[in-house]
């Protein structure tokens, strides 16, 4: 075996947000190439982290190296002896969970953003000098990763290292000032390090995230780590996760966060309470048990696979579900929940145009690469891939009386390809589905993953005594979940989408077959009279509260600078808008079904 690559990184320039690299390659090949990925695992779009190199030389024990560039992210350093020494430096300037950040406040970044690819040498070990910026200001920054330490102190600065480039990439690095939570869960220390300003309620956070960890715990078993870290971005407006072997990387909001003395959750704490807790499925899920597809990662190019709905829907399934049986939320909070992901995928008409098996496949360029007409032309993995997880999960457990469910499934998919490495085909979780249920549900499986016709949700949730019921939305901000709250609804909609504009009401999205369609409404005009009068978007609601179905209702918007009008026929709402709710009478089975599932 080959000498370990060495990678030494230093945030030389915070102000310039540069981090400066130098990679030492021992017995360079004649022709040493280098790339650097074009995307991350977990978010499937390419990015082309290789357009933030600002600068690359390379070295051998004789002087300088000859560079030459092959393509957008590959060099060839030709005829090095010795030792090959390449310098790059790298802007980080991203605040994401994807990519790579630095300034005075703290570091952050992405193996897949910072360190380059030896080719030839995958399987070789890496060894990491983490060098904090230069300057007393620094000294006391601390270090947050579960990169493997050698030689470096718990949370400082120096030697780490990793088995291959695969485990390089997939253990991001937090430097700077954080805050740090600490908690043991199954038996295994496990942290949260919160970077950013914030006044969170450090043990109530730690309390809970144990709940969480120890319920995904006790459906697989301990996770196969020997620590866990939630590295967590706080800022003021923010939300999202990508999860790695051992860590995930988090950014939520400060007002997401629970503060001192207040008992009761917020809507927004369940939300990030939900977030932690899909990552750390992901331990699992996607992480060990992947797609046959993703076994090794071409991280050069796309890699398609129908199987996102299983790794991100199902994951979407278990991570609320996974608050309820933590006993973090009520029953009653868990169904408004779920009422509320039912209600996402009804108000979109995509999803009568593609399925889930096809929106996983073209994840890179239509669900990553949203534009105004995506609600009309797809459906998304995550959403609808969760309630086809749910009504799978409901399916075998009114099948079985309550005997199988979908977590037997997922312990059988942890044993048979997580744990010893084998990649996941289409063919084999249906089987297994099958397999372990003992039932024949192909044709459900046909239906929610290929098909794009309603999922027969109301009947089967019906089996467990909760009753699905559909109304018309209240307002623009009403996210569903809840009975009808209002005496006199809407009475009329005209199936737009909006956003804030100064200039009046900007259209984001016309749904297709809406009244504004029909009458000629595009994304990008902006609404500035309704019947004649101003329209605002805080006036939109009463303006349109004047008509009934049927009449002719006049609308003045600007297409660029074109003044138009457009005259539509008032349609009544959709009923688009779904609730849950227990029905008391529905007898002793449904009622032991629902406490079995939930508990
Ligand atoms: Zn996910």
């Amino acid at each position: 075996m080959p000498e370990p690559i060495h990678y030494r990184i230093r945030p030389h320039r915070p102000e310039a947000h540069l981090y400066e690299v130098e990679l030492t390659i021992a017995g360079p090949a004649d022709e040493q190439v280098l790339s650097l990925p074009a995307w991350i695992p977990g978010s499937y779009m390419i990015r082309d982290f290789a357009k933030n190199i600002v600068t690359l030389t390379a070295s051998d024990d004789r002087g300088d190296v000859a560079v030459q560039k092959l393509d957008k992210q590959t060099w060839r350093c030709a005829g090095a002896r010795g030792t090959l020494f390449v310098r790059y430096e790298v802007y980080a300037w991203d605040l994401s969970v994807r990519s790579a950040h630095l300034d005075g406040t703290h570091g952050y970044f992405n193996g897949t953003s910072v360190f380059l690819r030896v080719h030839g040498r995958d399987e070789v070990p890496c060894t990491v000098e983490l060098l904090p910026p230069p300057g007393d200001a620094f000294s006391d920054w601390r270090v947050a990763t579960t990169l493997p330490r050698g030689g470096a102190e718990l949370y400082g600065f120096g030697g780490y290292h990793a088995a291959d480039y695969d485990e390089l990439i997939d253990h991001p690095v937090e430097m700077g000032r954080f805050t740090l939570v600490r908690f043991q869960a199954a038996g295994i220390p496990h942290e949260m390090a919160l970077t950013g300003r914030h006044r969170a309620d450090t043990e109530r956070l730690a309390a809970d995230l144990k709940k969480i960890c120890e319920y995904h715990a006790s459906l697989f078993g301990p996770p196969p780590v020997d620590r866990y870290l939630f590295q967590t971005m706080v800022v003021g407006e923010g939300y999202g996760g990508l999860e790695h072997r051992s860590s995930c990387s988090l950014m939520c909001s400060r007002d997401d966060l629970p503060l001192p003395g207040r008992e009761k959750s917020t809507d927004r704490y369940r939300n990030f309470l939900g977030l932690c807790s899909h990552e750390y499925f992901h331990t699992w899920n996607v992480k060990r048990i992947k797609p046959a597809a993703f076994q090794p990662f071409d991280l050069s190019r796309e890699v398609n696979t129908s199987l996102l709905w299983a790794f991100e829907g199902i994951t979407a399934y278990y991570d609320d579900l996974g608050v309820k049986r933590a006993g973090l939320i009520s029953e009653q909070e868990y169904l408004e929940t779920l009422g509320q992901t039912i209600t996402r995928v009804l108000r979109n008409p995509g999803r009568f145009k593609q399925s889930v098996s096809e929106s996983s496949f073209d994840a890179w360029t239509k669900f990553y690469k949203q534009d105004e007409n995506a609600p009309n032309a797809i459906v998304s993995y995550y959403v609808k891939g969760a309630l086809a997880a749910l009504g799978l999960d409901l399916s075998i457990r009114s099948g079985t009386a309550g005997e199988r469910s979908l977590d037997d499934v997922m312990r059988a998919l942890w044993q048979r390809y997580g744990k010893p490495g084998v990649g996941l085909t289409e063919e084999n979780i249906e089987s297994l589905i099958e397999e372990i249920s003992g039932l024949t549900l192909k044709p459900y499986l046909d239906l929610a993953l290929r098909g794009t016709e309603e999922l027969p949700l109301a009947e089967i949730l019906a089996s467990f005594g909760i009753r699905l019921t559909l109304r018309p939305a209240e307002s623009a901000d009403d996210k569903g979940g809840t009975p009808p709250a209002r005496e006199t609804p809407p009475s009329v909609a005209l199936g737009i989408r909006t956003a804030a504009d100064p200039a009046g009401v900007r259209i984001a999205t016309v749904l297709d077959g809406s009244p504004a369609q029909t009458a000629g409404l595009s994304a990008g005009d902006i609404i500035v009279a309704v019947g004649a009068l101003r329209a605002t978007k805080e006036t939109m609601e009463a303006l349109l509260a004047a008509f009934e179905p049927g009449d002719r209702v006049e609308i003045h918007a600007f297409r660029r600078d074109e003044l138009h009008v457009f005259t539509l026929t008032a349609a009544p709402p959709p009923a688009d808008t779904a609730y849950l709710t227990v029905d008391e009478e529905a007898g002793e089975t449904a009622a032991r079904l629902r406490k079995d599932w939930l508990a």
